[in-house]
């Protein structure tokens, strides 16, 4: 098996957009450009702690590579830069903000097609602006372990390669709320076709530079969405409908496993659907629309649970508004919003057909959803381990789900029978079981799960970070091993710890 040297590493992002004529440099703007050349930092210690053989596989790579991987040694023919964009951050435009702690290393063709290796905390770049450039093991193993379990569970994200510890302390302070701490540094590589977002074309639009636009769209229809041609009006909005429809599977995705992203600015929208960027992301335990994981959107909780659809089709209203330049007949454009609502209609619909085991999704159906919605939030109840009991319920009868309640004294038993022998004669009592199984995970990653992880690597034990990325890669499967673990509500002393219910942008 070939090594990372004996790759064939392309550059087609930063030969094909204009770029920055100056390496690194201190923080700054950096117009008419879609990309800075910058030298990773070298970590003092790099140390390989996770690795995903199946990525390693999919890539043609052999375990190994700490050095690189770590942000030392570029091999040749990777040219790496670090990407320019700009974002709608809580709903306001921020202007210029760019890889401020990622780095891309090149890209490399596959089996799967082109893909793009990029380092998470690799250091400074232009865009890093008051920041570090850095990232912390805790965030590191974070992303790791969630990219990969969303990808097990059928999520469309991006992938990890490796985790490395650098060695290096980096200071952070957690909430802040002036309490700096001493963390363990690490690195992600992580994988994409690209890590172009939205917010890569706003912000030429935004700084009056159509030209760049133009350039960038043409390179990412050429490079990615190759049975497009974006030469006139029909084929941008088809281009565009192409990535509504791919956004609103995304979503639908995250609405049927309980995944809150947390941040969803538009600096952190895939252009290609994908999950990017996890943060401050949490999954649903009690079953609340109204939660969000962020702290820092505690006030307004604009990226709760509930509103991921509303906002993933506010983002790309921003993103249609920054092609108005491109386009000889902007209205256009509203169809693609069009093209968005059905397409998440669609697959809303299935999901919910999928979830409770009907062959089919009917009007009719949507008032059995949204009695659904009332009951779960009645009292305390935990998403995944009700919608994976209902799986296997042998009669309709709420007893078969008490596993899923916080406390089983308030449950309301007549309501939930009712309400279950509704969706029985539904289903005739006999429920789809093998869509419902496929539908509801059994296994999630759950906020004090990462947690447990994470504090256990922090004094150099990997097995629960390993325990995790195991089980996590079969989540619709039955492994009765881990049940009395991770089959579990979330724990009391979870429920207000940080890093469980409570979690920050610091990373
Ligand atoms: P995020 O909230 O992770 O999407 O990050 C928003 C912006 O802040 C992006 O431009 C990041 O590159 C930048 N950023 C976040 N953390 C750091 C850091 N430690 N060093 C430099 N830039 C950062
Ligand atoms: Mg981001």
């Amino acid at each position: 098996m070939p090594t990372l040297e004996s790759l064939t590493w392309l550059n087609r992002f930063v030969s094909e957009t204009p770029g920055d004529s100056e390496i690194g440099g201190r923080s700054r703007q950096v117009p008419n450009a879609c990309w800075s050349r910058v030298v990773p930092s070298p970590s003092p210690n790099a140390q390989m702690r996770m690795w995903s053989s199946e990525m390693a596989e999919r890539i043609g790579v052999e375990y190994g590579g700490a050095e690189t991987l770590g942000g030392g040694k570029p091999v040749a023919g990777m040219d790496p830069y670090a990407q320019r964009y700009g974002g709608h951050q809580f709903g306001n435009w921020a202007g210029q903000l760019g890889d401020g702690r990622a780095i891309t290393l090149g890209e490399i063709e596959s089996a799967h097609g082109v893909l793009e290796l990029q380092l998470k905390g690799a250091g400074k770049t232009p865009y890093s602006r008051f920041a570090d450039g850095k990232a912390v093991l805790r965030s590191s193993i974070r992303e790791f372990l969630c990219s990969e379990a969303m990808h097990h569970l059928g999520v469309p994200t991006t992938r990890a390669l490796s985790l490395v510890t650098s060695g290096e302390d980096i200071l952070r302070d957690i909430m802040y709320d002036g309490n700096p701490a001493h963390e363990p540094g690490a690195i992600v590589c992580r994988i994409a076709p690209s890590f172009i977002r939205f917010g890569s074309f706003q912000i030429h639009t935004a700084t009056g530079d159509v030209a760049t636009l133009r350039t960038l769209v043409e390179h990412t229809v050429r490079s990615h969405f190759p049975n497009h041609s974006v030469k006139d009006d029909a084929g941008r909005i088809a281009w565009l409908s192409q990535v509504a429809e791919d956004t609103a599977l995304m979503v639908a995705h995250w609405m049927r496993v309980g995944f809150v992203h947390g941040v969803m600015n538009t600096d952190n929208m895939s252009i290609h659907g994908l999950t990017i960027d996890y943060g401050p992301y949490g999954w649903l335990e009690d079953y609340n629309p109204g939660w969000t994981p962020n702290t820092t959107d505690s006030s307004t909780r604009r990226y709760r649970y509930g509103q991921q659809p509303q906002i993933a089709a506010w983002n790309l209203a921003r993103l249609l508004e920054s092609l108005v330049p491109l386009m000889d007949e902007p209205e256009l454009l509203h169809g693609v919003l069009d093209a968005y609502t059905d397409a998440f209609d669609v697959h809303h619909n299935k999901m919910w057909a999928d979830k409770l085991g009907l062959d089919h999704f009917t009007e009719d159906d949507e008032s059995l959803v949204r009695e659904l919605n009332t009951l779960l939030q009645e009292v305390e109840t935990d998403m995944t381990i009700f919608f994976r009991l209902l799986c296997q319920i042998a009669s309709p009868d709420v007893r078969y789900l008490l596993h899923a309640f916080y406390d089983t004294e308030t449950v309301p038993t007549e309501a939930w029978n009712a309400w279950l022998n509704r969706w029985w004669s539904r289903v005739s009592g006999e429920p789809v079981r093998t869509s419902m199984l496929q539908a509801n995970p059994k296994y999630v990653l759950r906020n004090w799960m990462a947690q447990l992880a994470i504090d256990a690597a922090h004094k150099g034990d990997y097995s629960v970070c390993e325990q995790l990325h195991s089980m996590l890669k079969q989540p619709y499967d039955e492994q009765p091993e881990h049940d009395e673990q991770w089959f579990q509500k979330r724990p009391e002393w979870a429920r207000s710890k940080v890093g469980c219910s409570m979690l920050s942008c610091s990373s």
